[in-house]
Formats: C-alpha cells, sequence, structure tokens
C-alpha cells in the first residue's frame, strides 16, 4: 500500500499545493528562458542591424560614448571601441559645429525636442573634416537618459555639389569663350571691312590715274589700322591679365606730374575738338612706386571715353586727391551720361550703352572691362557716378603710399614717344 495513504489531511494539502508551485514554477522558468532566447535574439538582431546600417550610429550618455557601430567607427578612423576610451562625445565635433550641437543637445535634455536633426562637421581621429547629417533621439530609463544619433555621410553629396559646380564653370568657361571669339570677330570685321573698301577705291583710282582721290584714303586706312591695333591690343592685355601673366613694374616717380603731363598730351592732341580738359590737384608732389604705364593706360581710357560721350563745347575735369596711403583720381565729364539701368554693368566685358545718339557708334566694349582688371591688379577700386543728360564721374582709388621724399631719385617720366602712340592709338575711335 502506497504511502499517502498513511498522510495526514494537512500533510496532503500541502504535497498538493507543492506540486502545482513547482508545475507553476517550471512554467514561469520555461517562460523567462523563453524570454530570455527573445531578448538574446532580438539583441543580436538589433546589433547586426545597427552593424551593418551603412549609416553611422552611436548612443551617448552625457559625454560618454556608450555605443558606436561599425559605421561610425569608420566615419572617424577609428579601428575598434577602445579608440574612443578617452574621448568625449564633444571631442569628435568641429569647433564651428559646437554650437549648433550644443543647441540641439539641450533641446532634447529639456524636453523642447524628442528627435531633431542637424547638420555639423565631425572631426575624424587623423584630423579630417566630415560633414554629416545627424538625427538624434533620447530615451529616459530610470532616471538616466541616453542620447541615440544616427549620422549620414554628407562628404559625398558635397563632393558630388564641388563635381557640379566646377562642370558648371567650365560650361559657363566654354560659353564665355565661344561669345568672346565671336565678338571679337564681329569687332574685328568692321576695321577690315572699310580698309578692304578703301583699298579697292585707291586700286581703282590709281589704274585711272586719280591719285589725288587715291591718297584721300590713306587716313581712313591708317585710322582703320589703329583701331585694329587698339582692339588687339585691349584683346591682348584682357588674356594676359585674366591668365595671371601680367605683372605690375612700379618705379619711384613723381605721380602727380606724371599724370599732368598725360593730361597735358590729350589736350594738345585733341586740339581740334571743341572740349576742355581741366586739371586739377590738391598737391604738387607726391613720390610714390607706380607702374606710370598702366596709370597712362587707365587715364587714356577714362579721358578718351570722356571725350567720346562729351558734349560740343563740355569740358573734362581730372581731378588728384593724395590721401597719403592712397591716391584718387577723378575724371569727371559733362556729356550725355549714362542711364541708370546701365550702371551695374557697365565694368562688364563687351557691355556697350545704348546711346540716343547716331554719332557714337565705335564701341566694342573692351575698355572699361580693362581698366576694371587693371585697377583691380593694382589693389585698387573703381566705380562711377552718372546721370544721364548730365555728366559721368570715374573715380580710381590706388593705393599708393607717398615715399619719404626724393633722395633716392625719382624717374622723370619718360614716355613721351610711346605716349604719342598710345594717343594715335587710343583716340582712333573719336
Ligand atoms: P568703348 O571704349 O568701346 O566705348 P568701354 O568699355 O570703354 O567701351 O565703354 C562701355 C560703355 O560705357 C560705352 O558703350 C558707353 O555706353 C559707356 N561709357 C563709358 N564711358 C562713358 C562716359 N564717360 N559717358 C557716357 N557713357 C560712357
Amino acid at each position: 500500500m502506497s504511502n499517502h495513504f498513511h498522510l495526514s489531511k494537512k500533510e496532503l494539502l500541502f504535497k498538493e499545493s507543492s506540486d502545482i508551485m513547482s508545475k507553476f514554477l517550471m512554467l514561469k522558468n520555461l517562460q523567462v528562458e523563453k524570454l530570455e532566447t527573445e531578448i538574446c535574439t532580438s539583441n543580436k538582431l538589433y546589433k547586426q542591424l545597427f552593424d551593418f546600417s551603412p549609416d553611422a550610429i552611436l548612443m551617448f550618455n552625457n559625454e560618454n560614448i556608450l555605443y558606436s557601430n561599425q559605421a561610425f567607427l569608420k566615419l572617424l578612423g577609428a579601428e575598434d571601441n577602445k579608440d574612443f576610451l578617452d574621448k568625449k562625445t564633444w571631442d569628435f565635433i568641429h569647433p564651428h559645429s559646437i554650437p549648433t550641437a550644443k543647441s540641439a543637445y539641450n533641446d532634447l535634455l529639456s524636453g523642447k525636442e524628442t528627435v531633431n536633426i542637424i547638420e555639423l562637421k565631425l572631426l575624424s581621429l587623423d584630423g579630417q573634416v566630415k560633414h554629416v547629417r545627424v538625427s538624434s533621439s533620447i530615451v529616459f530609463c530610470e532616471e538616466q537618459f541616453y542620447i541615440l544619433s544616427c549620422c549620414h555621410d554628407l562628404s559625398n553629396y558635397y563632393k558630388q555639389e564641388r563635381i557640379k559646380a566646377q562642370l558648371e564653370k567650365t560650361v559657363a568657361d566654354e560659353k564665355f569663350k565661344v561669345e568672346f571669339f565671336a565678338n571679337i570677330s564681329h569687332e574685328l570685321q568692321t576695321p577690315i571691312n572699310v580698309i578692304y573698301s578703301a583699298v579697292q577705291l585707291q586700286n581703282m583710282y590709281t589704274l585711272s590715274n586719280q591719285y589725288d582721290e587715291a591718297l584721300m584714303y590713306n587716313d581712313v586706312i591708317k585710322q582703320n589700322c589703329l583701331r585694329l591695333q587698339k582692339l588687339l591690343n585691349d584683346i591682348l592685355d584682357t588674356t594676359k591679365i585674366d591668365a595671371n601673366h601680367f605683372k605690375p613694374n612700379p618705379e619711384l616717380c613723381n605721380i602727380i606730374s606724371t599724370i599732368e603731363y598725360i593730361t597735358e598730351s590729350i589736350t594738345s592732341y585733341i586740339k581740334s575738338k571743341d572740349i576742355s580738359i581741366i586739371f586739377d590737384t590738391n598737391v604738387e608732389y607726391k613720390y610714390a612706386m607706380a607702374d606710370t604705364s598702366l596709370i597712362e593706360r587707365i587715364l587714356l581710357n577714362l579721358i578718351s571715353n570722356a571725350i567720346k560721350y562729351g558734349k560740343q563745347g563740355g569740358h573734362v575735369w581730372v581731378n588728384l586727391y593724395d590721401e597719403g596711403e592712397h591716391l584718387i583720381i577723378s575724371i569727371k565729364d559733362d556729356g550725355i551720361g549714362i542711364p541708370k539701368n546701365e550702371l551695374p554693368k557697365l565694368f562688364n566685358r563687351f557691355h556697350r550703352g545704348k546711346h540716343n545718339t547716331d554719332t557714337i557708334t565705335n564701341s566694342n566694349g573692351i575698355g572699361l572691362s580693362l581698366v576694371k582688371s587693371i585697377v583691380k591688379m593694382l589693389a585698387g577700386t573703381i566705380f562711377c557716378l552718372s546721370t544721364e543728360g548730365i555728366g559721368s564721374e570715374f573715380v580710381v582709388i590706388l593705393p599708393m603710399p607717398t615715399h619719404d621724399g626724393d633722395e633716392l631719385g625719382h624717374l622723370e617720366y619718360a614716355a613721351s614717344l610711346d605716349l604719342n602712340n598710345s594717343l594715335n592709338i587710343e583716340f582712333s575711335d573719336l
């Protein structure tokens, strides 16, 4: 007979309940084991998910990195997590991006935002700058907080953008070149046609022994040869400056007397024109280092424009202001002026104004762009003030510190021969 026939009622009750208890515990154990397996599997899956993510993921708490995936290690040039042991989260943020990062961090901590997306520059372990888009969220757990950040590397995006910008620049440069050559060809066409027609007429008159008539065309040919020479000089200088092949050659000189001499030479050259040129200066001497041939170029161009767009019986004022460190050159006329809407593009290459007059046709729009390039090369500035119907003023400001005395000896402006030639060329289209 079995023993439990001899058990008391109390003992029997205890045995039954302990059986149920152990069954319950066994069941709970099984459930715990199952849950543990599930947690382990999901941990593995999450780890795999994080590790295989192409984006860098990191979890940090306050300043310490608690977890980072493979992509984060790669992004920051680390071999494994040990490389981050003595690093704080902020150590990886570029100083420029610290204010943005701090403000996003504070927004998460204060609960102002639960998720935020910002663009940052990170610093890799070897000092490289990485542009990233960072999405972050915060988790609070048992009085602790954890920030989970996912960083998308934008370096490739920026690289593509740079390549795109370079491509666009190359296309624009090509377009500019094509337009440049088209414009140049057009500008060369007119004087060549004039010379060709004049030569044909000369030929015709010579064959019929009308030598006086034939000779009349010499001036036309000479004038148009000079126009061609001016155009070619301007194109050559423009391309040399563009390609950085033009270097100023400053020499010690009295810049005031140099400019006065150039102005006087123009005055006698245009005697036949009904325009007066008035020169004024606030100092008699200013010894300075200057490239006089470039200054001559600027003056001839601006003064010839002032005459070309001046009026019968009008004036051109050439004023110099010595400001110690700078020389200000102002060339003012009381001519036709420039419409307000043309002023912003005045110094653009090939810009020609639309004037309500048929007398001005010889404009190719290279002169002012060349002057601007020369002034820029001399580290100066140029601007124009103009009112249509009243006149224009071109102001050139050049850095030109006054040299202490002329005890070192200065060069007298020695360009008279060249200047005559330059005048012939520069004023060929008047
Ligand atoms: P160009 O020497 O062939 O005339 P510029 O580049 O020197 O070419 O000038 C460009 C345009 O600027 C001209 O077509 C003209 O409309 C305008 N311009 C330049 N200087 C003056 C001026 N002093 N008064 C009025 N218009 C001017």
